[in-house]
């Protein structure tokens, strides 16, 4: 596995192991992730027919994976109304390139963290080329801890919390797990957008595969 580098370099062992221990959680998160979306990609027939069974498998499959995906990412472009319309192909493939994007990242890159002072939990800009990681990330739950990375690394994408990186204001925008539920609903291109949701769907998942 590619190196985690943690500093300071006189960081406390404690908070080292902690860091990679969630990374290594966060690893089989999103490798998880990437196994659902490729069993949804993974059908037969012409190209035309894939696109329809890939599309039918994310809107209304029974994978308990995918029901996870859809909670979060949402189902359709617009505000959800029962019977659609639903999510177009375009944006499906845009979720697929964005997990994977992230499996690699995790599976494959050397990833930096800092540890310091500060009110948040843990940040990160798309300019910055480490996570910081502040005390209040060491009293998250593992689980926590690891959905925080992910959520942090989306920010490298870049995505931030729905809207434009450029806007500082928006990086400020916290939500909560309900929160991001509702915005899949009511707003799902942007919930697909927002690092919040794809913390509380890695969350989800790694409770659901009983991860620890
Ligand atoms: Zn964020």
């Amino acid at each position: 596995m590619p190196e985690i580098i943690v500093k300071p370099k006189d960081a406390l062992s404690e908070s080292r192991q902690a860091i990679y221990q969630a990374v290594e959680l966060s690893r089989r998160a999103a490798a998880t992730m990437w196994e659902a979306i490729e069993n949804i990609w993974d059908q037969k027939g012409t190209a035309r027919e894939k696109r329809f069974k890939r599309l039918q498998a994310w809107c209304s499959g029974n994978s308990p994976d995918i029901e996870i995906f859809r909670k979060y990412l949402g189902v359709s472009n617009g505000k959800y109304l029962p019977g659609g319309p639903f999510l177009s192909y375009k944006e499906l493939k845009k979720v697929r390139r964005k997990v994977g994007w992230l499996k690699n990242k995790l599976l494959q890159e050397t990833l930096r963290f800092k540890i310091r002072n500060g009110d948040a939990t843990a940040y990160n800009l798309w300019f910055l080329t480490r996570i910081v990681i502040c005390p209040a990330f060491f009293d998250q739950t593992k689980i926590e801890k690891a959905s925080t990375i992910i959520h942090e690394l989306m920010h490298d994408y870049p995505i931030v919390h729905g809207k434009s990186i450029f806007n500082l204001k928006d990086y400020k925008k916290c939500f909560c797990c309900e929160e991001a539920v509702q915005f899949a609903i009511d707003q799902p291109c942007k919930a697909r957008r927002c690092a919040y949701n794809y913390e509380f769907l890695a969350q989800e998942i790694m409770l659901a595969h009983a991860m620890e």
